[in-house]
């Protein structure tokens, strides 16, 4: 017998699925429910829930762009600092701001 109590909510929008049976479609947003095997049955994803989702899944991505970020901003005060920037400097900089931006695309499609 299955218990249909504890999880009978759509995972997708929270709507209450008792009586519409074992599987079908949730009736307020057309997402695929079976009981069977718990596929869209659950509670539903909060806005927080979806970002540690992502930041789980993309982990990598994440520390390339806070470690990244972080080292450029480093970069750019000590440039500015030692007064080293002049034209030159800056077109480093922007390589480097670019290498950065690609290293994180790449690793984002990577792990999608
Ligand atoms: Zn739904």
């Amino acid at each position: 017998m299955l218990d249909l109590e504890a999880t009978d909510t759509c995972s997708n929008c929270g709507y209450e699925l008792t009586g519409l049976g074992l599987r079908g479609q949730c009736p307020e947003c057309g997402q695929y429910f079976d009981h069977a095997t718990h596929e869209g049955v659950g509670e539903p994803i909060t806005p927080t829930d979806r970002t540690r989702l992502w930041l789980d899944k993309h982990l990598r991505t994440t520390t390339i762009a806070v470690v990244g970020g972080l080292m450029l901003l480093a970069i750019l005060v000590l440039m500015l600092a030692a007064n080293i920037a002049g034209p030159t400097g800056f077109s480093i900089f922007a390589v480097l701001v670019v290498a950065w931006l690609l290293i994180l695309v790449a690793s984002y499609f990577e792990e999608t």
